[in-house]
C-alpha cells in the first residue's frame, strides 16, 4: 500500500516536472517557422543547465573573422570579435535589449564585409577604424576602459553576443549593410543623403532619443573668421570671401531628415557631409551663424546618421522593445537570417 503511494506520488512529479519542461520550451519562431533553440546566457555564468551549456556549440564560435587590428591581422572567432566590437561600439551601461540590438547590426556588417573585399585591407576581412569597419577593442583595452566594473560589463556584453548567436538581418536574401550612428536629431538619414546611394531598407525613419538621453546632443562649433576662410581656402582655392559677410555662406539647402544637403561657401557648392568633414562636426544636422568675429555651427546628435542609432535603440528599450522590434525600427523592411548561411 505504501508501495504504491510514493510510486504514484513520484509518478505526478515526474509528469509535472514534464509539464513544465514542455511549457518552458521556445515557441516556434515566428520569422521560419522552425523551432529555435534559445542559446544559454554567457559562459561566464553556469547555470543549473551547466552540462547541456558545455555542449552547446555557438554558430558565433564555428566562425572566423580576420581582423586588422594596427598593423596585424588576427584570426579569431565571430564571437570574440562581436564582444570587443559591442563593447568597443556601445556603452556597456545600455539596456540588454539594445546591445543584444548592437551584436546583430555588428554581426550582421561584419558578414557585409566578409562577403565584399576592401580595397583598403584585402588581406583582413575588417579593420578597427570605425569609419571603415567597425571600432574593436581587444580584452586589455577593455580591461582598461572599465577599470572595476569590467566583471559586470563583460558578461552583459557576452551575453548580448552569446544571446543572438549567429542572427544576422538580410534583405533579399542578403546580409545588409547594418550600419548605425551614435543619435539622430529626431529622423535618420537616407544613405543617399550621406553617401550618395539610397538603399531601401537605409531610409529615414523616426528616432525617438532626445537632449535627456543624449549627452551633447547639442553641441556648437567656433571658428573665427580667419580661420574659417583659411580652411574653406585649404579645400577650395576657388572660393572668394567679400567684404559682405553675408555673402561668405549662402544658399544652405535641407534633406527630407533636416540636415544640410549643400551649401555654398565663398561661392563654392560644398555637401553636408564634406562641411562635416571640414570643421570637425558631430553632425550635418547644423545651424550656421555668422557675425563680426565668428562662425557658430550648432549641431543634433552625433554621426553620420544612417541606420540604426544607438541612442535612440536604448530608448526604444527602455520603452519596452526587444532588440528585434529595435532592428526592424531602423533597417526598413529586412527579416532575421542566419549567418551561418552565408559563411563557408
Ligand atoms: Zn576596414
Amino acid at each position: 500500500m505504501k508501495k504504491t503511494i510514493v510510486l504514484s506520488l513520484l509518478l505526478s512529479v515526474f509528469s509535472l516536472a514534464f509539464s513544465m519542461l514542455i511549457s518552458l520550451a521556445d515557441p516556434l519562431d515566428p520569422e521560419d517557422g522552425q523551432a529555435r533553440q534559445t542559446p544559454p546566457a554567457g559562459d561566464s555564468e553556469p547555470s543549473p543547465g551547466g552540462r547541456e551549456n558545455a555542449e552547446y556549440v555557438y554558430d558565433d564560435d564555428a566562425m572566423t573573422v580576420r581582423v586588422l587590428v594596427g598593423e596585424t591581422v588576427t584570426t579569431m572567432t565571430m564571437s570574440d570579435y562581436l564582444i570587443g566590437v559591442v563593447a568597443a561600439e556601445m556603452p556597456a551601461v545600455f539596456d540588454e535589449e539594445a546591445l543584444k540590438a548592437q551584436a546583430v547590426a555588428a554581426r550582421t556588417e561584419t558578414l557585409y564585409h566578409m562577403r565584399h573585399e576592401s580595397a583598403a585591407h584585402p588581406d583582413a576581412d575588417v579593420c578597427d577604424n570605425y569609419a571603415c569597419c567597425q571600432a574593436y577593442q581587444d580584452d586589455g583595452a577593455l580591461r582598461e576602459k572599465w577599470g572595476g566594473d569590467y566583471d559586470t560589463y563583460i558578461k552583459k556584453i557576452t551575453d548580448a553576443v552569446r544571446r543572438t548567436d549567429g542572427e544576422c538581418l538580410v534583405y533579399q536574401n542578403e546580409p545588409i549593410q547594418a550600419v548605425f550612428h551614435s543619435s539622430s536629431a529626431g529622423k535618420t538619414a537616407d544613405s543617399g543623403e550621406v553617401w550618395g546611394t539610397s538603399l531601401p531598407y537605409l531610409v529615414s525613419v523616426t528616432s525617438p532619443e532626445t537632449a535627456a538621453q543624449v549627452p551633447n546632443y547639442v553641441s556648437t562649433v567656433t571658428v573665427s573668421l580667419a580661420d574659417f576662410k583659411e580652411t574653406v581656402l585649404k579645400h577650395y582655392p576657388d572660393a572668394v570671401f567679400p567684404k559682405d559677410r553675408s555673402r561668405w555662406i549662402t544658399d544652405i539647402t535641407y534633406t527630407g531628415s533636416g540636415r544640410i544637403d549643400t551649401l555654398k561657401l565663398g561661392g563654392v557648392t560644398v555637401t553636408g557631409p564634406v562641411l562635416r568633414n571640414m570643421f570637425g562636426l558631430r553632425s550635418t544636422a547644423a545651424a550656421i551663424e555668422i557675425d563680426g568675429k565668428n562662425v557658430t555651427f550648432t549641431t543634433t546628435g552625433y554621426g553620420h546618421g544612417v541606420g540604426m542609432s544607438q541612442y535612440g535603440a536604448n530608448t526604444l528599450a527602455l520603452e519596452g522593445y526587444d532588440y528585434k522590434g529595435i532592428l526592424l525600427w531602423y533597417y526598413t523592411g529586412v527579416s532575421f537570417g542566419s549567418a551561418a548561411d552565408f559563411v563557408q
